[in-house]
């Protein structure tokens, strides 16, 4: 048998093709195949048996051929002599002439009823995923959908049946897929696409949207067919984009980092406090943000909060150090927190650059000290100069006494009027040298006790029964707590106000005195009240000043140091006091005193 003959009689459909594509030859297997006489088909063009929609897969194989690539075989579709489809699977291979070029291609067809064949193996399988998966041949048809692409593409399934995948992907990435493809069919492996890019799908209206996929050859005994398993990631990547808003709205500096300690995200915060461009961090390990004295540590400390994770769950705030791109180094308050993801566990630190607070506590703390020492001094001198103050004091008492007894009557009118004066003037001077040593003394004897408030209460008008009878006031007392305190100057807080309530009242009515406490947050809170002249709201800060007083003192007897020796116990205590006032008709004096102390 000569080897057309071999050829008339194989089983296989074998055509010739010249390279612009015209038939020179065709066996009976093909005018079968086709369904048509050998003589047209001989006549024919091979595009002729192609569908109008692969026009372009002749130019591919010639194509493919010419540049010597080898061509798997692959499936698609023909056209018979009736103008039916049917699907072949076709081996090309080059015809080369006495010289070795190029001058033809020769195609083994074989009929195949593909679809069925792989879809019944596949189908079953592939409707049960949860993505939607794409069967495609060599020439990037689509053999086999299921349900979920139908749904996430707006197609049915028939209609992607046959068709390009590219009808898939928007437009601005059709070369590139093209080129893609290509490339991919060369070297077929199970990958995810587009590491490292953002791939898009297009739906039936148009519309794009995120998407991941990946791919794995799929051999057959029909060729090669590719599948593509496709997740929509428009929820993925909304969830993303807010977490990086999160991330970029957050005040301190942001660090995600893996259990490998490479940097993998971080905020415009730390460009900012760091001096580094992100692209200079990602994949950085974190130890670059860290001191070079502390990098031999760091790798065992981060294993450790990784294996820690669960005893662990708060974010916990260290005071470490960092440093900046420039070398320069700050203080920082570093809160760890551990951040679970798809990609495994991470940790987020959030870096707070301290450096400034640290200043200001610097600051603080000198200042109160200076304070402190300068309020000491100004007590001490308070103290001494009211006690060296009373010496000479007395003396000149002593002897205006002396000058009362013994020379009174010798004196004419004028004199005694100027000695009266002298002993008014020497006893309020006494008075107030008196009320100043008072009050350099408050709090010199720190005790804290508990101090049952009704006990001392009672106490007080005890001592002041004959001013609060003289005056007809009535008193109306609440229960009130037992607090922690300074006894001797609590009770001076208590008299001063009780005795200012009943000695500033409304000369037209009975003083009534009322006295109650409350709990607010963690302080007493007490109020004694009067329905006395009240107090201008202009003066209601400088009453507590000391020697202020706002009356003269033939009207309202007093030495304007009361509200001060009251400040000063407030203050002592760590709470605060003041005056809320209806002139003419009432004030109420409020204090608060911390409850643990
Ligand atoms: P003093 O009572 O010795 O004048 P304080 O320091 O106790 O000094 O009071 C300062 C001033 O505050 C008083 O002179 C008075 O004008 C005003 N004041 C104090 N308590 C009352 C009150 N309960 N009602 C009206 N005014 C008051």
């Amino acid at each position: 048998m000569n080897q057309l003959n071999f050829m008339n009689h194989a089983a296989d459909a074998i055509i010739c093709l010249a390279l612009d594509g015209t038939i020179t030859y065709a066996n009976h297997a093909a005018s079968q195949l086709f369904d048509h006489p050998l003589s047209e088909l001989t006549a024919a063009h091979y595009s002729t048996l192609i569908p109008r929609e692969l026009d372009g897969e002749l130019d591919m194989i010639r194509d493919t051929i010419l540049f010597n690539e080898d061509l798997e075989p692959f499936v698609s579709e023909k056209i018979t002599g009736k103008g039916d489809r049917i699907i072949t699977s076709a081996q090309y291979s080059p015809v080369k002439n006495d010289d070795g070029k190029i001058s033809g291609i020769s195609v083994v067809l074989r009929k195949v009823n593909q679809f069925q064949k792989v879809a019944n193996k596949a189908q079953a399988f592939i409707e049960a995923a949860p993505d939607a998966i794409i069967v495609v041949n060599q020439l990037g048809q689509i053999v086999l959908v299921n349900a979920q692409t139908g749904k996430l593409f707006g197609y049915k399934k028939e209609e992607l049946l046959g068709k390009d995948v590219e009808i898939l992907i928007p437009d601005e990435f059709l070369s590139n897929h093209r080129k893609h493809r290509f490339n991919y069919q060369k070297n077929p492996a199970f990958r995810s696409m587009g590491q490292g890019l953002e791939l898009f799908g297009k739906n039936r209206d148009g519309n794009r949207f995120p998407v991941e996929i990946s791919l794995s050859p799929l051999k057959t005994e029909d060729g090669i067919f590719y599948s593509a398993a496709i997740r929509d990631i428009t929820e993925r990547k909304k969830a993303e984009r807010k977490f990086r808003g999160l991330l970029e709205s957050a005040p301190d500096a942001m660090v995600i980092a893996g259990r490998d300690g490479k940097i993998q995200l971080v905020n415009a915060q730390v460009e900012n406090i760091f001096g580094y461009e992100r692209d200079e961090l990602i994949g950085q390990p974190v130890e670059i943000l860290i001191p070079p004295r502390f990098h031999k540590n760091h790798p065992s400390r981060r294993n450790g909060f990784f294996s820690n994770i669960k005893a662990r769950p708060m974010a916990t705030a260290l005071d470490l150090s960092a440093v900046k791109k420039n070398g320069e180094e700050f203080p920082a308050e570093i809160s760890l927190s551990p951040l679970e993801t798809e990609e495994g566990m991470l940790v987020s630190a959030a870096i707070r650059d301290t450096s400034e607070r640290k200043a200001a506590e610097k600051a603080l703390h000198a200042y109160n000290f200076e304070l402190k020492n300068k309020n000491k001094e100004l007590e001490q001198f308070a103290y001494i100069a009211s006690h060296d103050l009373q010496e000479p004091l007395r003396t000149v008492i002593s002897l205006v006494d002396l000058l009362n007894k013994q020379y009174y009557n010798t004196l004419d009118d004028a004199a005694k009027q100027y000695l009266t004066y002298i002993t008014q003037a020497s006893d309020r001077m006494s008075d107030l040298i008196k009320a100043l040593l008072d009050y350099s003394r408050i709090g010199r004897d720190k005790q804290i006790r508990k101090v049952d408030c009704n006990l001392l209460v009672t106490e007080i008008q005890t001592d002041l029964s004959s001013f609060i009878s003289e005056n007809h006031a009535i008193f109306n007392i609440a229960p009130l707590p037992t607090i922690k305190g300074y006894r001797t100057e609590l009770r001076l807080l208590f008299q001063n106000l009780i005795h200012n309530a009943i000695k500033f009242r409304n000369k037209e009515k009975a003083p009534v005195i009322s006295i109650t406490s409350r709990q607010v947050d963690d302080f007493w809170e007490f109020c004694i009240a009067d329905n006395g002249i009240g107090i201008n709201p202009e003066f209601k800060h400088k009453i507590f000043k000391i020697f202020q007083r706002l009356h003269p003192k033939n009207i309202y007897e007093g030495t304007g140091i009361g509200l001060a020796h009251c400040q000063k116990i407030v203050d002592l205590h760590g709470g605060r006091i003041w005056v809320e006032s209806t002139p003419g008709m009432s004030s109420s004096f409020y204090f608060s005193i911390p409850i643990t102390l």
